[in-house]
């Protein structure tokens, strides 16, 4: 059992990238409800159902959860990363190549 418990605050769901959902660095999974619970529990992709709660959880504890975003993403030094994603519109990996100049494979 993980020693840190979860408290479904929902930043897991709105910092990370998560490749298996599209879900860009910093914006809300299209799956996260108001309350911060998943909508899609039952069909979540198992890169959500292996996500344990961890010391980072409580270090990034914060009355709202833009705030726990936020210390995330600073705890990560993506800050800058998420915001040209939130600017440009693009998924996080199109906003990747976009800051270097390249094309991904693909695209
Ligand atoms: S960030 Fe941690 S405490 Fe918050 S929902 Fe995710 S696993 Fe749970
Ligand atoms: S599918 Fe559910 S558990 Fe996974 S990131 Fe989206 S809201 Fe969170």
């Amino acid at each position: 059992m993980s020693a840190v418990e979860c408290t479904k605050c929902g930043a897991c769901c709105v910092a990370p990238d998560i490749a298996a959902l599209d879900k860009p660095l910093g914006l809300a999974c299209p799956h996260l409800g108001p309350d911060a619970l998943c909508t899609a529990y039952e069909a979540r992709p198992q890169v959500c159902r292996d996500y344990q709660a961890d010391d980072l959880c409580e270090h990034i504890a914060a009355p709202t959860l833009e705030g726990r975003v936020a210390k995330y993403l600073a705890h990560f030094e993506l800050a800058d990363e998420a915001e040209d994603v939130r600017r440009s519109g693009l998924s996080s990996r199109a906003a990747f190549f976009a800051r270097r100049g390249v094309t991904p494979r693909g695209a």
